[in-house]
Parts: structure tokens; C-alpha cells; sequence
């Protein structure tokens, strides 16, 4: 975002919200604009809603939530597959889209689109799985569950990978027969509006995805507050979880939260280095660093610390900024990466690699910062315990199996643990002990539309992805008839 809401400039782009199956102007006619990232130049007026708005949006989906719900399972699921088809055929407008908004490399750009699709199919695919059981209770009774839909669920999500976090919690929410309203980030509301228009020209029903945009604090919390929403998914950082999280337990209504992470990635000596090293480096410098689920604690045994840290720098030369590394989001995330560089100086670790703002020939002006790597980094240090979420990665030295469980667990988050071994049953005791939704052995962050995905402790609660996902947007209940 620039520094100051415009609302007069005509120049840029606008984009506005998605109410009802059609283009909604904002009710107080106000942007924001947006910066390229790659550029630092002015990029997009995006619409800044309201209340006004959200209730407007709300009232949509309300109208269309009975519809919806009486909607065959075998009409949801064509509708569901025509988008993800939608989706894909329109990969290449979307890449450009998610690129011109975020600045990442046009590769993860259609790696995310290509994702978005698969949520789509794979929830699509699962409209034909029973709903419920029977039991048998008593002779005389006949009961059984069924699953219901919340009704509508407010969906609220970040910018590091934007339409497919929207797609991952939208996708499940519609199949299990709920109706959506959703607010992307503000600095990458794109694709998000584009799939909603997409969905239309697949013959969604009107109302069931509406898109609102604008600022957390005027659409996403008024999202959560308005008392129709009877559910929320947010992504995005702790603090806001927090914020949404206390306005919810007023409300008594459920949330999923998906927040950040500060991942233990861990090099035992027997590994296979070479490849632990390359995909160490890709777990802190995918997306920039912008990822929940990067590795950014890299724990290595001590005997082979300094012959592993050398093929981490190896590694980190093969990436370069620009080409296929992609620039932080906006100044203000600029400013925040570049302020690690003081705090890692002060900590007193030990810089080997990186460590500077880099300079890309013909984007001058854009944000990026040479892929960095700390090493003599300690536990205790801020930049092994804060979510920096830029291309930095800090290696910590340990000494056995059970301290590397012990600094992998000293940890605010849990979302992702790795570990690298050959010794198969070292690895499963240590998957076991590791606080985290997620744990890769010998391979780093190789997710798929199946496996569920959430976290622990400050990671957040509730699980997206899977056939897990659907229960997190349904609820139970249970019928007796006496016969
Ligand atoms: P953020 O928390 O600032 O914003 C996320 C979304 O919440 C945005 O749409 C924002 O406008 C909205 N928002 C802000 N304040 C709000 C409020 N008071 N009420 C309601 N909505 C509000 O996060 P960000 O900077 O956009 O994204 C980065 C963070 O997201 C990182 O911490 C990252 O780890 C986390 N993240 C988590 C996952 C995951 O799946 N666990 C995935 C991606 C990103």
C-alpha cells in the first residue's frame, strides 16, 4: 500500500468489490492504492469498503445460502470441477495477475494458480462422501448423524499466496454447502475477485462467493462482527488471530486460524547433505521467505555443522534476486526484513551469506534482499524466535538427538518440522516429539490438496486441506426417531 489512501486517481486500474454475482463499487467510493514490488511504483486502486459493504455482501449470501444447500451433490461438484477448469484455463491471466500484485517468479505464480485448481477438483471430487452414520442405539429408535453446513463463513486471508489460500478455505467451505464472503489481502486482491467472476461464468449461483475489499480493520473485522457469519477462516499473522480470535469467543462462533511459524528444519550427520542443503535453502528462500511454512531454523549436528553450512552457502549463490527470487511485498515489509539485519548483528551472529538489500538491474526500485543465512545463531537469539518472513534463514548447531527435539520444541509456533536422517527409526521417535501439524522426513514441504494442513501452539488451530477440512466447515447432528 502507499502511504496515503487516493481516492481521486483515475490513472490506475480499479478494482472493486464482488456482491451478488456482480461488480460492486464501495459505498463510500473510496481505494487504497497499491505499489508493484517490483518496481516500488504505483500499481492498482483497490476499492476500500465498509460495514456497509460487508452487510451488503452478507445479505447476498444469505439469500442465496438455502439454494445452495438444496443444490444435488452432483450439481455442486460440476460446478466445483467447471471452476477448477475455469481456473486453469485461465492460468496465464492469473500467474500475470499474482506477479503484478505480489512480484513473485512467474513459476510460483502458476505453481499457485495451478494449486488454486486442485482445491477446486479435489473438493469438487469429494461431494459424493457420506454425511453421516447410523447407530445403533436401541431396537426401538433409529438414529442417525448428518453433517450441516454453518451457513455463511467468512473467509480472510494474507498475500503471500493469495487465491490459493482463498481457494483452501472457500473450496471446502462451499462443498460441505455453506455460502462464503471473503476479504483477500488489500495488497493482493486480484485473483481472488477474478475466481469469484470465473465462478459466475461457470454458473455459480449469485451470492454464493462475494468478495469484499479493503482493510482488515474496516472489512475483515466487520466481517467477523456481523452476525450472520457463523464462521471464520483467517490465515495470516498472530496478532490479528488474536484480535479476530477475542471478537469470535464474544460471539461464540468457531474459527480456523492458520497463523505463522519459525519451522525447525533438522540436519542429522547421517543425512544425505547435499540434498538436505539444497532443499534447506529452498525451505527460507521460497516465495521470498513468505511462507507460514518456511524452514528458517536450520538445526545441525555439531559434527557436521561447518561442512553442511558450507554447502548451504553453495546453494544460496544458485539463488538470485529478480530471476528466481522475487522481492518483499511492500516497504513497510521491506523495512521490517532489513531491521533483522541489526538484531542479527547485535545477537552476534555471524553472516554467511547475504545479509544486504540487493539491487536488481532495470527494478531499481524494487524491494528485494540477497538471500541471507546466519550462522552461530543460538535459540535464544531473536532471529531464531521471530517470524522474519523474508528470504532469511539462521543455522543452530546441536549436539544429540534429544536436544535437537528440545530447540525444535523451544519454539512461540508449530507448523512445519523437518528432519533429515537415514536412520528410519531415529526419524520416527523424532516425528513423533516434534510440536507441529506437519512433519517431512528427507523431503522438505512436498504438500498436496490431501493433506491436511494447520498448526500448533501460535500456529494456529482448525485444519484446512483434506477430507479433514470438510468437518471444520460442517457440523454434526444427530436425529432420534422412535419406530
Ligand atoms: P495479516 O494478519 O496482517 O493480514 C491477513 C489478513 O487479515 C489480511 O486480509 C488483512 O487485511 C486482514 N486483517 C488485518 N487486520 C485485521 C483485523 N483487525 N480484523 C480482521 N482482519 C484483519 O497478515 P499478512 O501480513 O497479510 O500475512 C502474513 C502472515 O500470515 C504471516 O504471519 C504468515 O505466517 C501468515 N500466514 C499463515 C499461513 C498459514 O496457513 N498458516 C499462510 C500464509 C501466511
Amino acid at each position: 500500500m502507499s502511504d496515503q489512501a487516493t481516492l481521486n486517481r483515475t490513472d490506475l486500474k480499479a478494482l472493486d468489490h464482488w456482491i451478488d454475482g456482480a461488480t460492486v463499487a464501495s459505498a463510500g467510493g473510496a481505494y487504497l492504492e497499491t505499489v508493484n514490488p517490483m518496481t516500488g511504483q504505483p500499481h492498482l486502486r483497490v476499492a476500500s469498503g465498509t460495514a456497509e459493504d460487508v452487510a451488503k455482501a452478507v445479505a447476498a449470501a444469505e439469500r442465496a445460502r438455502d439454494g445452495w444447500r438444496r443444490f444435488n451433490a452432483a450439481e455442486r461438484g460440476r460446478l466445483m470441477l467447471g471452476l477448477a477448469h475455469a481456473i486453469r484455463a485461465n492460468r496465464d491471466r492469473l500467474a500475470e495477475m499474482e506477479r503484478a500484485d505480489s512480484g513473485k517468479p512467474l513459476a510460483g505464480a502458476l505453481a499457485e494458480i495451478e494449486g488454486s485448481a486442485q482445491y477446486f477438483e479435489f473438493y469438487g471430487s469429494l461431494v459424493y462422501l457420506p454425511t453421516g452414520d447410523v447407530l445403533d442405539v436401541a431396537p426401538d429408535q433409529h438414529v442417525f448423524t448428518k453433517r450441516e453446513p454453518y451457513g455463511v463463513i467468512g473467509v480472510i486471508t494474507p498475500w503471500n499466496l493469495p487465491l490459493n489460500q482463498a481457494a483452501r478455505a472457500i473450496a471446502p467451505a462451499l462443498v460441505a454447502g455453506n455460502v462464503v464472503v471473503a476479504k483477500p489481502s488489500e495488497i493482493t486482491s486480484q485473483t481472488t475477485i477474478e475466481m469469484a467472476r470465473l465462478a459466475s461464468e461457470v454458473g455459480f449461483p449469485k451470492g454464493v462467493i462475494n468478495i469484499v475489499l479493503g482493510t482488515g480493520l474496516d472489512v475483515g473485522e466487520a466481517i467477523v462482527r456481523n452476525e450472520s457469519v457463523r464462521k471464520v477462516a483467517f490465515t495470516g499473522s498472530v496478532g490479528v488471530g488474536r484480535a479476530i480470535g477475542r471478537i469470535a469467543a464474544e460471539r461464540i462462533i468457531p474459527l480456523t486460524l492458520e497463523l505463522g511459524g519459525k519451522s525447525a528444519n533438522i540436519i542429522f550427520e547421517d543425512a544425505d547433505l547435499d540434498l538436505a542443503a539444497a532443499e534447506a535453502v529452498k525451505g527460507f528462500t521460497l516465495n521470498a521467505g513468505q511462507v507460514c511454512s518456511a524452514g528458517t531454523r536450520i538445526l545441525v549436528q555439531r559434527s557436521v555443522y561447518e561442512a553442511f553450512t558450507e554447502k548451504m552457502r553453495a546453494e544460496v549463490a544458485k539463488i538470485k534476486p529478480g530471476e528466481n527470487l522475487g522481492p518483499i511485498i511492500t516497504p513497510a515489509q521491506f523495512q521490517r526484513v532489513q531491521s533483522y539485519f541489526k538484531v542479527a548483528e547485535e545477537d552476534g551472529a555471524r553472516v554467511l551469506a547475504g545479509g544486504k538489500v540487493a539491487t536488481v538491474s532495470g527494478q531499481e526500485g524494487g524491494f528485494y534482499i540477497e538471500p541471507t543465512v546466519y550462522a552461530d545463531v543460538n535459540n535464544a537469539m531473536r532471529i531464531a524466535q521471530e517470524e522474519i518472513f523474508g528470504p532469511v534463514g539462521v543455522a543452530i548447531p546441536f549436539d544429540t538427538e534429544e536436544d535437537a527435539i528440545r530447540i525444535a520444541n523451544d519454539s512461540d509456533y508449530g507448523l512445519i518440522g523437518t528432519l533429515w536422517s537415514r536412520d528410519i527409526s531415529r526419524a520416527l521417535r523424532v516425528a513423533d516429539r516434534i510440536e507441529a501439524g506437519q512433519i517431512f522426513v528427507n523431503v522438505w514441504n512436498t504438500m498436496s490438496v490431501q493433506t491436511p494442513f494447520g498448526g500448533h501452539k501460535n500456529s494456529g488451530y482448525g485444519r484446512e486441506k483434506g477430507i479433514e477440512a470438510i468437518h471444520h466447515y460442517s457440523h454434526v447432528k444427530t436425529v432420534t426417531v422412535k419406530i
